[in-house]
């Protein structure tokens, strides 16, 4: 990795602020000053420093996010805050963390609309949001969806043999439907596509008027985190998820 990126990632600074230091003859690598931002760095190997303190490699991060209303699923967004912004304010942070949050890395495994609330992963771990996110991975998502119609009668079956969808080659994968109320259930799905909930519903001729993800492969949002609040997922979490995405990691 080069070593502006490596500064980047892994401290509060800017790739630009990397450059900066550089330049100042702050950093070292294995103790000798380095002057060229694109020095090719091993992150797990060489010691990186600024004014002769180590930069400690951060790692893979997993977080799992409460995300509010209002809040669009984008690293940057022209008009409307985003869940990086969230991330961003530490009072949001519930629990012990050791290191900076490296903001421009991160992902978010599994978009979710302006309008729909509830759980989002994000890390900066690649391999880990294409094992979730990717259509192989076959990672369940539990939705629970409040209706504008009552529910009509065929749709958990027509969900369960799949639908289709306008603009899709395809029809949906076998969705589940547990019935709460007539104008209220929860919707089991292993895949998603753009705005899928609300097409499926659509298709039927009905329209969801609230929609909150309960989980993702397993793994629950914890009650205990406010709208805006995330914490870091837990080992027993990331082995919940790596079971239920065997296929994908
Ligand atoms: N399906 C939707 O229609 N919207 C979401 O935010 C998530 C799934």
């Amino acid at each position: 990795m080069r070593l502006d990126k490596f500064i980047s990632s892994n401290t509060h600074y800017s790739r630009s602020d990397a450059r900066k230091l550089i330049k100042a003859g702050r950093i070292a690598v294995n103790g000798e000053p380095v002057a060229a931002a694109d020095t090719s760095v091993k992150s797990k190997k060489d010691v990186i420093s600024l004014d002769g303190v180590r930069i400690e490699p951060i790692g893979e991060i997993y977080l799992m996010v409460n995300k509010p209303e209002g809040y669009v699923c984008a690293n940057e967004d022209g008009e409307h805050p985003t869940i990086i912004d969230l991330l961003r304010d530490e009072a949001n942070f519930v629990g012990a963390r050791k290191s900076p949050l490296p903001l421009q890395d991160l992902q978010i495994a599994g978009r979710l609309d302006i309008d729909t609330t509830g759980l989002v992963l994000v890390t900066n771990d690649g391999q880990w949001n294409h094992a979730i996110t990717s259509p192989a991975a076959d990672c369940k998502k539990n939705y629970r969806v409040s209706l504008k119609q009552p529910l009509d009668p065929s749709v958990p079956e027509r969900f369960a043999k799949g639908i289709q969808l306008e603009g899709e080659k395809r029809k949906t994968r076998p969705a589940f439907v547990h019935v709460i109320t007539p104008k209220k259930v929860r919707l089991s799905l292993s895949e998603g596509k753009y705005h899928q909930v609300k097409r499926m519903f659509a298709a039927t001729g009905n329209g969801v008027k609230k929609l909150h993800r309960e989980s993702i492969g397993g793994v629950f949002l914890d009650k205990t985190l406010k709208p805006g609040q995330y914490r870091l997922l837990t080992e027993q979490e990331l082995d919940i998820i790596k079971r239920n995405t065997e296929r994908g990691i």
